[in-house]
């Protein structure tokens, strides 16, 4: 039997009656399109944030698209972002008409290097897009700083970071407008494609509201500006109403598998060796994906397959160098740490119902394969 990174039929297990129990609800409820479901899992959202608004959506990526149209990005404008993330990041600036701009990532947590953006802020400029990769998050001072002196928006991308804290913060309430994606991988998951925005704005909540709903007023069935269709299905908002209860279990979870990594593998910690994750200081971190790094990343994860582990990359292929998006002109060099780092970064199994022994596994394979590295 394969070990994999991630694998949801643990938690399927052990959540079964109630999951059904949900499924159940929506199919009784005499309304499945944006029923009571979508309201009450938009309300509980937002709750859990502490913010008045919460616009359910179909997935992470068109959470990101409509979320940069809801805070006025459009055809033109440029959004500040990094090449280090997962494409549909980059794709739904391309979405809403407009230009990514890259700038690089720190060496130390994998994260956009906020120093550098600055001087990637042109007049055309709109809005600053801050990925809280893997878990934790972005430092937000400087880019507030930078947002108030250019008159920019800022849009947080919270895919990976459900629950992660910023000195005291939570992802997703330090910006315009924070996008979530509920693809069921992520830190809270659902059966299927979900998303979702927040935001403390009253004016974004009711253009989030037109733009999933092709561009109407609920009430009136006539288009405003055109939009699109990006409802949060029913079903997945109730399995989300569920699940949200035990997203604080969940993270917690996540951060025990995040210690037994440690504690079994920072022997081996070593410069030009194994690096292992760190967590920044103020930052609470929710472990979204377990991420190591090694020059000889691609031998070792050659070698783990001969004892039943396939490891993941996030990931493999910066976004700048991707076929599709080499029309923005980045070249090979343009973006030297995320170069560098896409070679020798994987991804150790995370979930928060990954079995202790399947982990145990993973740490002793990993030793037996670094030690003759
Ligand atoms: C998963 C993810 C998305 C896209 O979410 P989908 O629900 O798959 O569309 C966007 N940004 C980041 C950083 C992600 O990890």
């Amino acid at each position: 039997m394969t070990t994999y990174v991630w694998d949801y039929l643990p938690e399927y297990e052990a959540e079964r009656e109630d999951i059904a129990d949900a499924v159940e609800t929506v199919f009784r409820s005499g309304r499945l399109v944006l029923g009571a479901s979508v309201q009450g899992f938009e309300e509980e959202f937002a709750g859990y944030h502490g913010l008045p608004h919460c616009v359910g959506v179909d997935n992470g990526t068109n959470a990101v698209k409509l979320a940069l149209q809801a805070v006025g990005v459009g055809p033109g404008d440029e959004v500040v972002t990094v090449s280090n993330t997962a494409a549909p990041t980059v794709v739904a600036i391309d979405g809403a008409g407009a230009t990514p701009v890259f700038v690089d990532i720190r060496e130390e947590d994998f994260l956009m290097d906020t120093a550098q953006v600055a001087a990637a802020i042109t007049p055309r400029t709109k809005a600053l897009l801050p990925v809280h990769l893997y878990g934790q998050c972005v430092d937000m001072a400087p880019l507030k700083d930078l947002a108030e002196r250019h008159g920019l928006k800022i849009v947080e991308d919270c895919a990976q970071a459900h629950g992660a804290r910023h000195h005291g913060s939570m992802a997703g309430t330090m910006g315009d407008a924070a996008a979530f994606s509920f693809y069921p991988t992520k830190v809270l998951g659902a059966y299927g494609d979900g998303g979702a925005v927040v935001t403390g704005d009253a004016a974004v909540d009711a253009d989030l509201r037109r733009l999933r709903y092709y561009g109407m007023e609920d009430v009136y069935y006539v288009v405003q500006t055109p939009g699109h269709n990006s409802r949060l299905d029913e079903v997945q908002a109730e399995i989300l109403r569920r699940k949200l209860r035990r997203l604080d279990a969940y993270i917690a979870a996540r951060r025990t598998v995040a210690r037994r990594y440690e504690e079994g593998l920072r022997d081996l910690v070593a410069p030009g060796g194994l690096l292992l994750p760190s967590t920044n200081d103020g930052n609470e971190h929710v472990h979204y994906v377990y991420v190591v790094r090694h020059p000889r990343r691609d031998e070792i994860i050659e070698r783990l397959k001969a004892y039943g582990i396939a490891l993941n990359i996030s990931y493999p292929w910066p976004v700048h160098t991707m076929t599709g998006f080499r029309h923005l002109g980045y070249g090979k060099g343009s973006l030297p740490v995320t170069e560098r780092l896409a070679g020798e970064i994987f991804s150790l199994p995370m979930y928060p119902s990954l079995p202790q022994d399947l982990q145990d596994k993973v740490i002793s394979a990993l030793r037996d394969v670094l030690a003759t590295i």
